[in-house]
């Protein structure tokens, strides 16, 4: 296999892998984006979930507070009937603050059931809140989700195609010229370039006029002293570039 023949394969090569590269970035874009929603929905949902457990958490306080409100009353209403019966002074000032000491605690207890209504309040506007904004997303993945997945599995598809395509035409290849070729690919995005008009045209760097006519006979790989990209020799376009003086040179 000559040298021309193994860098007609890397031309053919690079082709397949800016295909695939491009592909590659897409698929990663597209599977990315969905993942993120999906996370997302899944934070939003566990949100909700939380805030319902912590309502009902606040609410069964709450209620125990209630019966304990209710029972509070009526040992209230039977302190008071102690005092009307008391005798002495002293027993009537001890059920006196027996009556303030309970309502005291009464009254502590209705505050706190006053704060957790409050925090229950505003729990549950938050909760709203959140539902509307799960709902929101959970729609959009619903409407979207099987036409990412579609699209996903076509660049799958395609990705395969390409890679197959790629490992036919590196079986053709020398393996050290392909390890080289990655290696660069790698570093560089491409891994050849074209030589022409003596000038590599990914650097754009003016080749030295040996190295340009090594090119030219392909006896060997020739990296670009620059980009160390490897160079191939192409013919200058014969169109002449925009712009030109075309006119200027008759012919
Ligand atoms: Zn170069």
């Amino acid at each position: 296999m000559t040298i021309s023949d193994q860098l007609e394969i890397l031309k053919s090569l690079a082709v397949v892998d800016t295909a695939l590269s491009g592909l590659l970035a897409e698929l990663e874009a597209e599977g990315g984006a969905l993942t993120a929603k999906k996370t997302q929905l899944e934070g939003l949902e566990a949100k909700v979930q939380r805030s319902e457990q912590s309502i009902g958490e606040m609410e069964h306080t709450r209620n125990e507070l209630m019966l304990e409100i209710r029972q509070m009353s009526v040992q209230v209403s039977k302190s008071r009937e102690k005092l009307s019966r008391c005798r002495t002074e002293r027993e009537a000032n001890a059920a006196q603050r027996e009556v303030e000491e309970l309502r005291k605690l009464y009254r502590d207890r209705e505050v706190e059931i006053e704060k957790i209504n409050a925090l229950v309040e505003q729990a549950r506007i938050e909760m709203e809140g959140t539902v509307k904004e799960r709902d929101a997303l959970r729609g959009e993945l619903g409407e979207s989700e099987g036409a990412v997945q579609t699209r996903l599995s076509e660049l799958q598809a395609k990705t395969a195609q390409h890679q197959a395509e790629k490992d036919a035409l590196v079986k053709g290849v020398k393996p050290q010229i392909f390890r080289r070729y990655e290696m660069i690919r790698k570093r560089r995005g491409s891994a050849v370039s074209a030589a022409i008009g003596s000038s590599c045209t990914e650097c754009h760097i003016a080749l030295p006029p040996m190295l340009f006519q090594q090119i030219m006979q392909a006896q060997e790989m020739i990296q670009c002293p620059s980009c160390n990209r490897i160079l191939y020799y192409q013919e200058p376009s014969p169109t002449p570039p925009e712009g030109s003086t075309a006119d200027s040179q008759p012919g």
